[in-house]
């Protein structure tokens, strides 16, 4: 799991990219990048390993942007090197992305036909060459958004900026969270809510099928046919803190403390009285009819599903398979 932020404002961007990537870094990643408009280009900085070698590098940097993304990266596709790192993209597209491209080789193979090349080995980079070969037929992002949509498959939360937009953010996903959040100096897109500190205390969650499109002055919602969409936001809870050490040294560490808590809030959310309501509209007819239980997780996930599997079988009866 890595992170995007994409933020376009009244304020410098950098401080504020920089800022949301820190509060971030709990999701854990292997290198980190940003990209902005500054004097008429997308530029982008990238850095491999901890987000401090990024901010090294941009401190030298008197960079002068209200907008820009940023990501750190996990990598799934090519080792976690500089050259890997995100932004992807070409003169007039850049990309931050998390997630998997699963036809990535195809579409490189399809794009190496048509004159592009690659710098990465990744799927992301595939994924902003195919974006730029669609604006270049569109010449509108959102266009050019739902037609790579259409084309790519896997899990996604992507960023995009195009030199011809400047200031501008398009953001959507499939599988992998992303929302809009209005900020006291400008507008977000992130990952998570809780990373973001400057919000107005209102959000949007992007929804599969929508393209985002976020600019200093306004946040706009598209559907797959490139028709406005409205949306109310959504109040971000207190509770929502933003994530930080605390007084832990490292973020495991400060998991493993918290867990009791964590475990109190999810199952009392649960409870409907004395019984544990799932929330899934079940029939008994149809819950006896199972034959087996599958589970699909990794990472601590898959470790509790071990322990799940010795739960549910000897209450069930039925196998479960993680
Ligand atoms: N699949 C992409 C890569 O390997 C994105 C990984 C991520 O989610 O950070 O660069």
């Amino acid at each position: 799991m890595c992170g995007i932020v994409g933020f376009s404002g009244r304020t410098q961007a950098i401080p504020v990219l920089l800022d949301v990537l820190t509060h971030l870094e709990y999701r854990g990643y292997d290198s980190s990048g940003v990209a902005f408009f500054e004097d008429g280009r997308i530029k982008m900085i990238k850095a491999k390993g901890s987000l401090d070698n990024l901010k090294a590098k941009l401190e030298g940097e008197p960079i002068n942007s209200n907008c820009g993304i940023g990501h750190t990266r996990w990598a799934t596709h090519g080792n976690p090197t500089e050259r890997n790192a995100h932004p992807h993209g070409t003169h007039r597209v850049a990309v931050v992305h998390n997630g998997i491209i699963e036809n990535a080789e195809e579409i490189r193979v399809f794009l190496l036909a048509n004159g592009y090349n690659f710098l990465s080995d990744t799927d992301t980079e595939v994924c902003a060459k195919l974006l730029d070969y669609y604006f270049g037929r569109t010449g509108d992002p959102v266009h050019a958004v739902n037609k790579l949509v259409r084309k790519i498959s896997g899990s996604y939360a992507i960023c995009a900026v195009f030199y011809d937009f400047p200031g501008r953010i398009y953001a959507f996903r499939k599988g992998n969270p992303l929302v809009v959040a209005e900020g006291k100096n400008g507008n977000f897109v992130c990952s998570d809510i809780s990373a973001v500190s400057d919000t107005s205390g209102e959000y949007y969650p992007v929804e599969e099928g929508e393209v985002a499109e976020v600019s200093c002055e306004c946040i706009g919602f598209y559907d797959s046919f490139a028709n406005p969409v409205s949306k109310a936001p959504i109040r971000h809870e207190a509770h929502h803190s933003r994530s930080d050490k605390g007084d832990y040294e490292h973020f495991m560490h400060k998991e493993i403390f918290e867990e009791p808590e964590a475990v109190r809030k999810t199952v009392s959310s649960l409870l409907d009285g004395d019984a544990i309501n799932l929330g899934i509209n079940l029939s008994d007819e149809a819950l006896k009819s199972l034959t087996a239980l599958h589970i699909v997780a990794c990472g601590t996930a898959y470790n509790a599903s071990l322990v799940a599997k010795y739960t549910i079988e000897a209450l069930s009866g039925i196998p479960v398979y993680p």
